[in-house]
C-alpha cells in the first residue's frame, strides 16, 4: 500500500453529511475546512419557528430558511438504525434528552452535537461562512469563495478537493395545478410548515404522500375544519374518509382549481378550500457550483455522477455526499465519506474516467429502460443496502448489518400499515437486541 497522501479539502455544509465527511477525511490524514453558513452544526436538524418570506419558497429573493422541520416532528426511523455505524444513536440518560425510540427532532440535533464533540469536529467548522462560489482553477485545484456573515469579510481559498454536503431539503418543488394563478386561497410548501395553529377551522388541501405529508395532515387535522389529501398514490378503493379520522379525506390528484376557491379532484369530488399545502418535495440546488457544464441538474438528476458521488471528468477532486433519498441517511453518508477519503489519499483506486462514465451511462440507460423517470435517479429505496455494501467492499469495511436491513423493512411496513402508532408500538424487539449487541463494538 502506498503512503496515504494528505490533501487540502473543503467541505460545504456542517449537517450530518458534512460532519461525517469531515470526520472521515481527517481520520485519513487530510486537512479539512468545513464551511457552514449557519451559526451551529446540524443542518436540517436545527429547528427554527421562522419561516420564509414567500411561503411557497419559490421567490429566489425570499428571506431564506434552511430547515424544513416542523415543531412536532419525530424521526421516521428508529434510533438504532438511524445513527452512524461508528457512533450509535443510543439514549444517553443525560437530563433533558428524549429517550424515545423515535425521538423528537431536538434529540437528533443533540446526537449530532455529541458526535461532533466526540470526534472534535467543531474545530474544523467555520460558522457563518456562506460559500458563494466553487470552481476550478489551474492545476485541477478548486477555488472556494465565501463571505463571513458575521463581519462581512470575503475570502478566496484554494483546495485540492471539494466535498459538497449542502443538503437537498430546502429548495421547494411545487405541483403544477391548472387554474392556480386565479385561485384566491393561500399556498404554502411544507418547507414552511411549522405548527398547525394557523390552520384553525380552515379547509386544507394537502398534496403529497411522503412521510412528512402523513404527519402534517394529522397535525393539521387537530385544528382544521377539513383536511383533503390529494395524491397519485392514494388507491382508488381507499378514497374517501380516512378510517379513524373525522375530518381527513383521501383523494386522487387535483384536476383544477377555480376563481371561486373550489378545488376539483380527478375522483370527481370538489371542495371549497382555504389553503393548498404542497408536500411535493424538493429540488437539488447548487447555486455556488461552477463546473462549466460538466455537472448539471436535469429534472432533479445531478449528473453525470459515478455512484451518486463523483463526476467522472472531475473525480476525485469534486464529490457529493448525501444525494440519495429514500434511504437510511447517516450510515449511507458514512460509507460515502469513507470512500471519498480513501480515494483522495490514494489508498483506494477509482476506475478510469472512461470506465466511470461508461458505468454511469449504463446506469442511466437501465433506469430509462425500466421506465424510471430521471427525477428518481437518486431514489435508492430498492437497493440502498446493496449500494452501501458495494461501497463497503471498496473501502474494506464490514457490509450493512443484517439487523439494520430487517429493521428498515419492519419499520417501513409498520409506517404503511399503522401510520399513527408505528413510532410507539413495535414487534421487532429481537432486532433491537441484536443492534445493541453490535453497538458494544463501538461503545465502551
Ligand atoms: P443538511 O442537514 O441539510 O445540511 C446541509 C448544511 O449545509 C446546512 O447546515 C446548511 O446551512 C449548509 N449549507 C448549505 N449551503 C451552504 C453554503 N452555500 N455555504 C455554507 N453552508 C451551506 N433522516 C433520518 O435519518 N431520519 C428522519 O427521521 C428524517 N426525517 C426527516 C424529516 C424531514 C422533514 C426532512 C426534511 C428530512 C428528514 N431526514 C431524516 C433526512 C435528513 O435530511 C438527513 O437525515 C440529514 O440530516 C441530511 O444531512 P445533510 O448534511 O445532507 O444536509
Amino acid at each position: 500500500m502506498p503512503t496515504p497522501i494528505s490533501r487540502t479539502v473543503a467541505v460545504i455544509g456542517a449537517g450530518a453529511g458534512g460532519l461525517v465527511a469531515a470526520c472521515e477525511l481527517r481520520r485519513e490524514g487530510h486537512n479539512v475546512v468545513v464551511y457552514e453558513r449557519g451559526a451551529e452544526l446540524g443542518g436540517t436538524w436545527v429547528y427554527t419557528p421562522d419561516t420564509e418570506s414567500d411561503p411557497t419558497g419559490l421567490d429566489p429573493k425570499r428571506k431564506f430558511v434552511h430547515t424544513s422541520l416542523y415543531a412536532s416532528l419525530r424521526t421516521n426511523l428508529p434510533r438504532e438504525s438511524m445513527g452512524f455505524r461508528e457512533y450509535p444513536f443510543v439514549t444517553t440518560g443525560k437530563p433533558g434528552r428524549d429517550p424515545r425510540r423515535f425521538p423528537g427532532h431536538r434529540e437528533v440535533l443533540e446526537y449530532l452535537k455529541d458526535y461532533a464533540a466526540e470526534f472534535q469536529l467543531g474545530e474544523l467548522v467555520r460558522f457563518g461562512s456562506d460559500v458563494l462560489y466553487v470552481g476550478m482553477v489551474e492545476d485541477s485545484k478548486w477555488m472556494v469563495k465565501s463571505t463571513n456573515k458575521n463581519n462581512g469579510d470575503n475570502n478566496e481559498e484554494i483546495y485540492d478537493a471539494v466535498v459538497v454536503c449542502n443538503g437537498h431539503y430546502s429548495e421547494p418543488r411545487l405541483a403544477e395545478i391548472p387554474g392556480i394563478d386565479e385561485w384566491p386561497g393561500k399556498q404554502i410548501h411544507s418547507h414552511n410548515y411549522r405548527i398547525p395553529e394557523p390552520f384553525q377551522d380552515q379547509v386544507v388541501v394537502l398534496i403529497g404522500s411522503s412521510a412528512s405529508a402523513a404527519d402534517i395532515s394529522r397535525d393539521i387535522a387537530k385544528v382544521a375544519k377539513e383536511v383533503h389529501i390529494a395524491s397519485r398514490s392514494n388507491q382508488i378503493g381507499l378514497l374517501g374518509k380516512l378510517p379513524g379520522n373525522d375530518n381527513i379525506w383521501l383523494h386522487s390528484m387535483i384536476n383544477s382549481v377555480h376563481k371561486d376557491g373550489t378545488v376539483d379532484f380527478q375522483d370527481g369530488n370538489e371542495v371549497p378550500a382555504d389553503v393548498i399545502l404542497h408536500c411535493t418535495g424538493y429540488k437539488y440546488h447548487f447555486p455556488f457550483l461552477e463546473t462549466n457544464g460538466i455537472v448539471t441538474v436535469d429534472d432533479n438528476r445531478v449528473g453525470p455522477l459515478y455512484k451518486h458521488i463523483f463526476p467522472p471528468a472531475l473525480a476525485p477532486w469534486l464529490s457529493f455526499v448525501g444525494l440519495p433519498w429514500k434511504v437510511v441517511p447517516f450510515p449511507l453518508f458514512e460509507f460515502q465519506a469513507k470512500w471519498i477519503a480513501g480515494v483522495l489519499s490514494g489508498q483506494t483506486l477509482l476506475p478510469s474516467t472512461e470506465e466511470m462514465m461508461a458505468n454511469t451511462e449504463a446506469f442511466y440507460s437501465l433506469l430509462e429502460a425500466s421506465g424510471v423517470p430521471k427525477r428518481y435517479t437518486h431514489n435508492l429505496a430498492a437497493y440502498q443496502f446493496e449500494y452501501n455494501d458495494w461501497l463497503a467492499s471498496k473501502i474494506g469495511c464490514l457490509p450493512s448489518e443484517e439487523w439494520r436491513k430487517q429493521m428498515y423493512d419492519a419499520t417501513s411496513n409498520r409506517r404503511r400499515d399503522a401510520p399513527e402508532t408505528y413510532r410507539d408500538q413495535w414487534d421487532d424487539e429481537h432486532l433491537i437486541s441484536l443492534a445493541h449487541e453490535d453497538f458494544k463494538n463501538y461503545i465502551p
